[in-house]
C-alpha cells in the first residue's frame, strides 16, 4: 500500500480546478441506484408474471456495484440483465418506454432519474462545496465536467450550478463528438473553454476512467476521491494523490485561507508532485494499457 501524501493545491501552478460531477461534486450514485432498482424490479416483476422465471429483486449493494455502477446506461442494462439470463433487442433511441429492448429500459431508469431529481433534489458533497468556494474565493475558476446529458439539471438541483464557470455535459460531448473517458477530450474541452493549457489545471476525479483521462490528457494535478475502497486502483490508474473527502485537500497560494475554508498548507507538511516531466506519465499509461490487454 502506497503511503499517501497530504494533497496541496498550489495556485502558483494551478489556475483552473476541474472537477467531475456524479460522486465529486453530487451524491448521486445513489439516486442512479434507486432508479435502476425501480426500473429492473418492475421488468423482472411483470417478465416473471407473464412467463415465470427469476423474480428475485435488484440488490443495490451487490447488483449496482457489479453490473451498473461506472458503466453506460445502455451497459448497465445490459450487463444486469445477462446475469439473470435475459437477453433483448437493443432496440433504438426513439423506442417507447413501455417496449422490452435494451434501448427502452434506459429511458425508463433516465426517467425515474430524473423523477427523483426534479422530486426530491441531489446532495452535493458538503467538502466539495467548502473547497470551490474557498477556491473561487482565491481568484481560481471551476469547471464542471460529466459524461451526463443530466448534468446541469443535476447540478441546478443541487443548487450549485453557479459554482462553475464552464459545464461541459454529454449534451455538449455529443455535440462535438467528443470520445468519452478515459480519453482526456471532456477535461481537455473545458480547459479551452478557460483559456489554459491542461497542465495548468487540476482535475479532481472519483472514477478509474476518470483519473486515467486526466493522467492521460497530462493535466497538472490528478486528485483521486475514493469513495469506496479503491485508493490503490485510483493511484495505479493515474491520481497524484488520492482522499477519502476533499476536507483533505489544503490550498496554498494567492492569499490565505478563510475561517470557512480549508486551511492553509502548514509548514512540515509534504507537497505533493506536480507535473513537470513526461517519464512517469509514460510509464503509467504503459502499465494501464498492459493491465487491459489481459
Ligand atoms: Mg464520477
Amino acid at each position: 500500500m502506497r503511503e499517501r501524501q497530504p494533497p496541496v493545491l498550489d495556485l502558483a501552478r494551478v489556475d483552473v480546478v476541474i472537477f467531475d460531477t456524479d460522486g465529486v461534486v453530487t451524491d448521486t450514485a445513489r439516486v442512479h441506484a434507486a432508479a435502476w432498482k425501480c426500473t429492473f424490479d418492475a421488468f423482472l416483476r411483470a417478465r416473471a408474471a407473464r412467463e415465470g422465471g427469476d423474480t428475485r429483486p435488484f440488490e443495490v449493494h451487490d447488483d449496482y456495484l457489479r453490473y451498473v455502477d461506472g458503466r453506460s446506461r445502455l451497459d448497465g442494462a445490459r450487463g444486469f440483465l445477462a446475469s439473470r439470463g435475459i437477453t433483448l433487442p437493443e432496440g433504438d433511441p426513439d423506442d417507447d418506454p413501455a417496449l422490452e429492448t435494451v434501448h427502452a429500459i434506459g429511458k425508463r431508469k433516465d426517467a425515474y432519474f430524473l423523477d427523483q431529481v426534479r422530486g426530491h433534489g441531489v446532495a452535493p458533497f458538503r467538502f466539495t462545496v467548502a473547497l470551490i468556494r474557498e477556491l473561487r474565493r482565491r481568484g481560481v475558476r471551476t469547471a464542471a465536467v460529466s459524461a451526463s446529458r443530466n448534468c446541469g439539471e443535476v447540478l441546478t438541483a443541487s443548487g450549485v450550478r453557479d459554482m462553475f464557470d464552464v459545464m461541459v455535459d454529454g449534451v455538449e460531448a455529443a455535440r462535438l463528438g467528443l470520445p468519452g473517458k478515459p480519453h482526456p477530450a471532456l477535461f481537455q474541452e473545458a480547459t479551452r473553454r478557460l483559456g489554459v493549457p491542461p497542465l495548468r489545471a487540476a482535475v479532481v476525479e472519483d472514477a478509474l476512467a476518470g483519473v486515467e483521462a486526466g493522467r492521460r490528457g497530462g493535466f497538472g494535478l490528478v486528485v483521486g476521491v475514493d469513495r469506496g475502497a479503491q485508493a490503490e486502483a485510483l493511484y495505479e490508474h493515474g491520481a497524484d494523490v488520492v482522499v477519502s473527502d476533499l476536507e483533505e485537500v489544503r490550498i496554498r497560494g494567492r492569499s490565505g485561507s478563510g475561517p470557512s475554508g480549508p486551511p492553509a498548507a502548514g509548514a512540515g507538511q509534504t507537497e505533493v508532485a506536480y507535473r513537470e516531466r513526461s517519464t512517469r506519465h509514460e510509464s503509467v499509461v504503459t502499465r494501464v494499457r498492459l493491465l487491459r490487454s489481459v
